[in-house]
């Protein structure tokens, strides 16, 4: 079953949001989500529709939630464009995030809400971003700038939004040094709009942090980068062992694998 974000709350206090952009990816998270039996988000970038169109990624999904008989939320991560989102929500999506941390406080407030509008009809949750963390692929290393709790209290009241995205020390991508949490500005933003929290860029957060950042607000991490590079290590392991004139469906089942394995691990938080 595809339920949205509130719904998925309501079963499980704190969630866990997978980056799927194909069948392995796909078939690997909601293996370790039906090992471990908790409701998970599967979450796919507008950055991917390069890759596979977004109508193929909600078919796939939707045909998975028949083989798999357990709920999640299918979210279209990093919208930047209002036509994304549209489509997303025609295709049965139940939870879009549109990002307009790049731009300025009063527009992107304006624009959120003007999704927060669309996405309620359908009875689809939204997530938005305050604070810009850094591309989706962690290329451009910008300096993280933490979210302000006076700019959060404003943003929530005016767009309606039904979970937040903040930048606390978090990034995108490989973290060139131990990432440091401020895990008190999560808790100041917490008490402050008394609305789930989303944590970008959880791979490589120490699970002990992620752990403490849940006890003080945040309530769905984004993990993405993890499963990119286990995925790659395990065709990188197959090759060297096989060599490069191997099946590609046998080296992408040892990526799956890893992929599950990495993806229960973040589970087990
Ligand atoms: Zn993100």
């Amino acid at each position: 079953m595809i339920i949205n974000l509130n719904e998925a709350f309501l079963k499980q206090q704190n969630l866990v949001a997978f980056n799927f952009f194909n069948v392995e990816t796909l078939a690997a998270i909601l293996d370790a989500a039906k090992v471990e039996n908790k409701v998970i988000i599967l979450s796919f970038g507008e950055s991917y529709i390069s890759h596979t169109p977004l109508q193929v990624a909600a078919v796939m999904a939707k045909e998975y939630s028949k083989l798999y008989d357990i709920p999640f939320v299918l979210h279209l991560d990093h919208a930047t464009k209002v036509d994304t989102i549209k489509q997303a929500i025609d295709l049965g999506f139940t939870s879009v995030m549109y990002d307009g941390s790049r731009l300025p406080l009063v527009e992107n407030i304006k624009n959120t809400a003007e999704v927060v509008k669309l996405a309620k009809e359908r009875n689809v949750t939204v997530e938005g971003e305050l604070g810009y963390l850094n591309k989706e692929d962690g290329s451009d290393q910008v300096e993280v700038v933490c979210t302000t709790v006076e700019d959060s209290v404003q943003y929530v009241n005016q767009t309606k939004v039904d979970a937040l995205a903040i930048a606390v020390g978090n990034a995108h991508g490989l973290y060139k040094r131990e990432p440091q949490i401020q895990i008190s500005r999560i808790s100041e933003i917490s008490a402050a709009v008394n609305l789930p929290l989303v944590l970008h860029g959880s791979s490589g957060i120490p699970l002990s942090i992620l752990a403490d950042a849940y006890k003080h607000g945040i309530r769905k991490i984004n993990v993405n980068t993890e499963l990119a590079i286990t995925g790659c290590r395990g065709i990188h392991k197959y090759i060297l062992e096989h060599g490069a004139d191997s099946r590609l469906e046998n080296a992408l089942s040892e990526a799956k694998a890893n992929i599950q394995a990495s993806t229960r691990q973040f589970l087990k938080i």
